[in-house]
């Protein structure tokens, strides 16, 4: 087979890392402009690739952290970046590294992002303490349940869980030919911010996000059955719970927005603990 000129001198393409190199300089230019970087900003990036988005990242950021996996791909970054002492590559494991840490101070983060783990890496990125905001390009799918509003097909645990951390705004469609190898579905640029007044606390992330999961795990049972399910309550201490929380116990988990799911999560010790 003819070797794509793109591919001369580069290591191959490695489907099992989600390499699909974006080719498309308009959306390599649409991506860094979302992320509105200034001169003094720390960017990291997360899977550099072949660097085509690490070169407009480069040219904006004051600091540029890369963290790449394919270790064929490190030499090929190092001598990319050789001359621009202001860029650093990380050989790692993204969720391997607390990025924080890695930044050491206030930080944005960026990433076409494989598509084989994007919502481990969004929920990953939304451990503390989080980027100032955040622009990843994921599968429409993806994007779609992230930005989601409760009541609609695609409003689920990940809209819950992520909308309780971040303001999710989506800034346009990708499609496959913007790719080299082309992904076989659509992509879409997504915006995060962390919220200034998360719905959760710290404490609670673990918990909400379990209570979460598990009622959409009976998303077209009514409240009252689930919370009975999941808690392992009684009718009534269900239905109480409920009312503390200003939620109808025949309303459907797929109806609450993130801040119902978090008085709910609240009522529920207290009613526990008011029986014991
Ligand atoms: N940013 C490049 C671009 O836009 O052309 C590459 C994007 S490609 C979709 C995803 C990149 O993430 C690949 O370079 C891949 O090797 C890297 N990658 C995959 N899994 C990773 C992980 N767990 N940690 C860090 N990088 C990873």
């Amino acid at each position: 087979m003819k070797m794509d000129p793109r591919d001369r001198g580069l290591p191959p393409a490695r489907k099992r890392l989600g390499q699909h190199f974006l080719t498309d300089t308009r959306t390599l230019d649409r991506i860094a402009d979302v992320l509105e970087i200034r001169k003094t900003d720390t960017v990291i990036e997360i899977g550099p690739g072949r660097g085509a988005l690490t070169d407009r990242l480069a040219a904006r950021a004051g600091r540029l952290i890369t963290i790449e996996i394919d270790k064929l791909l490190i030499p090929v970054l190092r001598a990319r970046y050789a001359t621009q002492p202001h860029v650093s590559v990380i050989e790692s494991d993204v969720l391997d590294l607390a990025l924080g840490d890695v930044a050491g101070g206030p930080y944005l983060l960026a990433g076409n992002v494989p598509y084989y783990i994007t919502t481990p890496i969004i929920f990953h990125a939304m451990t503390r303490p989080r980027p100032e905001r955040a622009v990843f390009l994921v599968q429409r799918e993806v994007a779609e349940r992230a930005v989601a509003p409760p009541g609609s097909r695609e409003y689920g645990a990940l809209s819950v869980n992520l909308q309780a951390l971040a303001t999710v705004t989506p800034k346009g469609i990708v499609k496959p030919t913007a790719f080299h190898p082309p992904p076989s579905v659509d992509s879409s640029i997504l915006h995060l911010v962390p919220r200034a007044d998360p719905v959760i606390s710290m404490d609670e992330e673990a918990a909400f996000r379990k209570l979460v999961i598990a009622s959409f795990g009976l998303r077209r049972k009514q409240l009252r059955r689930v919370v009975r399910t999941v808690r392992g309550l009684s009718a009534e201490q269900a239905d109480a719970a409920l009312e503390m929380a200003g939620i109808d116990p025949e309303a459907r988990p797929e109806t609450l927005s993130a801040a119902q799911f978090a008085a709910l999560l609240r009522s529920l010790p207290a009613i526990v603990a008011d029986e014991t």
